[in-house]
């Protein structure tokens, strides 16, 4: 299926590693033009340097740069798009994770963790969308989590901001449907990456135990579905989030599945 994305310019905050620099090299795949920024410049050069290498440099931008800094992500989408001669797609990607109890978090934490996860899904949202209404339109991916739907003991304030933002997504779909600009939310279960590795820890036969498919998830099963998510193909998908999960808590046994097949 041609998705229509040759061309494309394409923005992916965080977009230097795990899910992000994996969805990020779909988009090239399909011929997109691809922008990250993450606050590591080594992370940045990295990228530049072996996507670069690999779809041509002219198809890849970046820089380091940090979601909360409010007038660096407008910048930075005045001159991506000036370098793709505009932005389709835009993803917000960039993430934080803290666990403790709730009790221990300091002032700190909370205002560090609220404004990358939902403070930069606010900020950049906007950056995207002042871009997009003056264009044809385009789409916003906003990166949510499963703990949006069911939190983690240990994980007060990611799991309230990532409620936040499958809430964002509602309303600015609603908000930005009036310019052709869709907005989707993907929630993610339980994937292999640096910030699921302490929770994944000790716990994960547990984690595994209540996924239908019996694995955790990879950042590139991510990539095809987000990416489709952005093209046209999906153009009647806005206001809502897409559970990428290996079917998790579809059913509340789903070992009892797999013990009838190996009863067999
Ligand atoms: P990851 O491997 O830790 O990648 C996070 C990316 O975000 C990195 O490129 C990081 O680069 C960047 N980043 C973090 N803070 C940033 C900031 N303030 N400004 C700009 N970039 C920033 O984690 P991941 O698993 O790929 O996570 C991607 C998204 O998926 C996150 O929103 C996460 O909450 C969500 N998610 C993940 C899972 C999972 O199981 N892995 C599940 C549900 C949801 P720098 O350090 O260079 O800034």
């Amino acid at each position: 299926m041609d998705l229509k994305l040759s061309g494309k310019g394409v923005v992916i905050t965080g977009g230097t590693k795990g899910i992000g620099k994996a969805i990020g090299e779909e988009f090239l795949r399909e011929g997109a033009r691809v922008a990250v920024f993450s606050r590591n410049p080594r992370r940045v050069e990295e990228f530049l340097e072996e996507m670069g290498g690999r779809y041509g440099r002219d198809r890849v931008f970046g820089r380091a740069l940090d979601v909360s800094q409010e007038e660096a992500v407008e910048a930075f989408a005045r001159e991506a798009a000036e370098q793709f001669g505009g932005i389709q797609v835009w993803v917000n990607n960039a993430g934080v994770a803290i666990n403790k109890p709730f009790l221990e978090f300091t002032p700190e934490d909370w205002s560090y963790i609220n404004e990358i996860n939902l403070g930069g899904v606010w900020r950049c949202s906007r950056a995207a969308a002042r871009q997009m209404m003056g264009q044809e339109g385009g789409v916003i991916i906003n990166i949510s989590s499963y703990a949006a739907l069911i939190p983690h003991a240990g994980g007060a304030i990611y799991a309230a901001t990532k409620a936040g933002v499958s809430s964002l997504t509602k309303t600015l779909a609603a908000e930005l449907a009036p310019y052709n600009i869709r907005v989707v939310g993907i929630i993610p279960g339980m994937i292999e990456t640096d910030i699921a590795r302490e929770n994944i820890g000790k716990y994960k036969e547990n984690y595994v135990r209540e996924i239908s498919m019996k694995r955790l998830g990879r950042p590139e099963d991510l990539a095809k579905p987000a990416v489709f998510l952005a093209s046209p193909a999906a153009g009647y998908i806005t206001g809502t989030d897409i559970e990428i999960t290996g079917g998790k808590y579809a059913v509340q046994n789903s070992d009892w599945a797999w013990e009838v097949k190996d009863s067999k």
